[in-house]
């Protein structure tokens, strides 16, 4: 970060907190985006709200957890993180059963930059923004490499489970079905689509519907208190699900099995999860475990499922086919880059595309935790992220964390010991033998 020397140093050190996050809010190195970037950070935090954001440790925490890191009393501390939770800065996690809030100071995405334009409330200068996040997404690729540029990303692609044949359907687990996913939830919130939204502020959004955007459970709870959701019942949920199928929309979860908290009905045009794939050619998202097979007898060549693809994954090729005098046009699909979402499928008239189980499926996070936990791991950031939970080692987050370290493949469990100096840590992880010696 080469340009914080004239900075306020209660950005200086915001970023520096940022940093433990899933995803970070890096300084890019155009100068257009680097002025969107700017302007970014002082529209969401008044210096004020950079201090306070400093104070909340990485892992959820409670009022007097993070009152014992700052001098203000706890009503005064509480209504301060009340306003930061309506601007979308920290998220109030509320126990459904106990009723115990723990704050968490949410990420640009998942996070701020999705929580202030979803918001109904006209508090931030929206126009403003939405030239602004595009600036700072497009006119510089930094934030698309933080976000998309590791193994493990925020989103993973859905199958359209209609598509599957009798034979794979028993093959398909219930946290890749987005039916199963809407029906166990406990709550779900239904919000503008931000990415449709932030276009349409800027003349150039598709036609897919927008109030389409579905959060669940505590993700749910926490949009619908702070007005960027309305609650809504599963089976108007289902139906949305369906419109998007309709809609060619591809369905973009959270990258957990265990309790995501949303599912996304995404464009090729302006989701910027896709884009990450179609402008920058990052694999943003991680692939549904099935992926399209032709049958090529049955099909006639006519392209229409090269065109749907909302990320180019399929090439129209002449080729020989057997049983035919000339050559004819047949898809080819580009399987690295192809994410299995099944819009291909859904298109072909013929029915000459079959959605089948992927060879090597790609591997999806058990929970929120070992997602944070890789992420940080291959983006090097660790031992900020061990930092800044302010978590003694016998807290349930650390256990937590560590139980996900020591699960990790060697190679992964080897980058984590090289960038966390803790005998304790590379004891745990089997790195070394006696933590004492
Ligand atoms: S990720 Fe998809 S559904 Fe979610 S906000 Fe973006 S386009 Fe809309
Ligand atoms: S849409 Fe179907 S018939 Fe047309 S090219 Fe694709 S697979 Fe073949
Ligand atoms: S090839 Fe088909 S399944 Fe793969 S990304 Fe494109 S539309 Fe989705």
């Amino acid at each position: 970060m080469g340009h914080l020397g004239n900075m306020k140093e209660e950005y200086r050190d915001l970023l520096s907190r940022l940093d433990a996050g899933s995803v970070t809010f890096p300084e890019p190195e155009a100068p257009a985006a680097r002025a969107a970037w700017r302007e970014l950070l002082e529209i969401y935090y008044t210096p004020e709200d950079a201090k306070l954001a400093c104070c909340i440790p990485a892992r959820p925490s409670r009022l007097d957890q993070i009152a014992r890191r700052t001098d203000l009393p706890l009503t005064a501390l509480e209504a301060r993180l009340d306003g930061m939770c309506d601007k979308g800065l920290v998220m109030d996690l509320v126990h459904p059963m106990t009723g115990e809030v723990r704050y968490y100071l949410a990420p640009p995405v998942v996070g701020f930059f999705e929580f202030s334009m979803m918001r109904t409330h006209q508090d931030y200068p929206k126009q403003r923004l939405a030239e602004l996040l595009d600036a700072y997404a497009h006119q510089d690729r930094t934030f698309a490499d933080e976000v998309f540029g590791g193994e493990t990303v925020v989103g993973r692609a859905l199958v359209r489970e209609e598509l599957l044949g009798e034979e794979d359907l028993p093959e398909v687990l219930d946290w890749q079905r987005a039916t199963t996913i809407i029906s166990e939830a406990r709550t779900v919130g239904v919000g503008i689509c931000y990415c449709r939204h932030l276009a349409e502020h800027l003349d150039r959004a598709c036609d897919a519907p927008q109030e389409i955007c579905l959060s669940l459970d505590a993700g749910a709870d926490f949009m619908i208190r702070r007005d960027c959701a309305r609650p809504i019942e599963r089976s108007e949920a289902l139906e949305m699900l369906d419109a998007a199928r309709q809609a060619k929309l591809v369905q973009i979860a959270d990258n957990v099995r265990k309790r995501p908290a949303y599912i996304c009905n995404c464009c090729g045009c302006c989701c910027g999860q896709l884009q990450g794939i179609n402008e920058f050619d990052l694999p943003a998202v991680n692939p549904s475990g099935f992926v399209p097979q032709v049958e090529d007898q049955i099909c006639r060549g006519c392209s229409r499922c090269s065109r749907s693809c909302p990320i180019t994954a399929i090439s129209m090729v002449a080729r020989r086919v057997e049983g035919r005098l000339a050559n004819e046009l047949r898809p080819v699909i580009d399987l690295e880059r192809c994410i299995g979402c099944g819009v291909c499928a859904q298109e072909c008239r013929k029915r000459a595309l079959r959605m089948v189980q992927r060879s090597e499926p790609a591997y999806v996070p058990a929970n929120v935790v070992e997602r944070v936990a890789r992420m940080a791991i291959e983006r090097g950031r660790l031992a900020q992220l061990i930092y800044e939970t302010g978590a003694g080692r016998s807290t349930r987050f650390m256990n937590n964390l560590l139980q996900v370290l020591t699960n990790l493949p060697v190679a992964n469990r080897v980058l984590a010991s090289e960038q966390v100096r803790s005998r304790f840590l590379r004891f745990a992880l089997g790195i070394i033998k006696d933590p004492t010696a």
